[in-house]
């Protein structure tokens, strides 16, 4: 199953995602290109493929992305064969993208969860942000800029999650993750004899 997760810079989707990766070992988060620079502690290869806009629009001639974007001033882009590839090991994908990303998707008839991650309030927001001390000036105005816009998407998803409480918000993640895997459509494979009824 594919399951997508956005929402402002700052809402702590990562913070999220990294509990639903420790408590789901079957999932693997998508590891998107980006053109944007690493933070410190950011990994090639675990956090995102750094690359050069050149690179980047490579990739973008030959097709190669399930979704790209252009969010707060840098290039980010989903790899097809990367998410296809985990998916023949048998693995679930998380996909942290924006809303633009979701748009395109959507458009592309992708199928998957998507879920939109909220913050008690636009303050709460900001004080994140700031918390977190990874943007510069200019990154950080340009991310809050962002935020009141993306927010107006909450109508594309299927679910809305706010995170108020982390321990509450990774748990409602998780509820959303458990539902998904009683779908129909993921328990169907597992169970052969149910179309063998004649
Ligand atoms: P995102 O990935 O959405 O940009 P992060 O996961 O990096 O956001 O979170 C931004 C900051 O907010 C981090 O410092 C994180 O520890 C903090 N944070 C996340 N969730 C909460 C919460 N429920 N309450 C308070 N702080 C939080
Ligand atoms: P950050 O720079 O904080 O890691 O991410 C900034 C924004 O880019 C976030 O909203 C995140 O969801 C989005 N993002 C990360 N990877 C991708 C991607 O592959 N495609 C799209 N469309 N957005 C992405």
């Amino acid at each position: 199953m594919r399951i997508f997760v956005s929402g402002p810079s700052g809402v702590g989707k990562s913070t999220i995602i990294a509990e639903i990766l420790k408590r789901n070992p079957d999932f693997v988060l998508s590891v998107s290109y980006t053109t944007r620079t690493a933070r410190p502690r950011e990994v090639h290869g675990k956090d995102y493929f750094f690359v050069s806009a050149r690179e980047f629009e490579d990739m973008m001639k030959k097709n190669e992305f399930l979704e790209w974007a252009r969010v707060h001033d840098n290039l980010y882009g989903t790899s097809l064969s990367w998410v296809e590839s985990q998916e023949k090991l048998g693995r679930h994908i998380l996909l942290d993208i924006d809303v633009q990303g979701v748009k395109q998707a959507q458009g592309k008839r992708v199928s998957g969860t998507y879920i939109f991650i909220l913050p008690p309030s636009i303050d709460e927001l900001v004080k994140r942000l700031a918390k977190r001390g990874t943007e510069d000036e200019r990154s950080f105005r340009l991310r809050l800029n962002n935020a009141k816009d993306e927010l107006k998407a909450w109508t594309m998803y299927d679910y809305l999650v706010v995170n108020d409480d982390i321990a509450r918000a990774i748990d409602d993640v998780q509820s959303i993750i458990d539902a998904q895997r009683c779908s129909r459509f993921e328990m169907i494979g597992r169970i052969p004899w149910l179309q063998e009824i004649e």
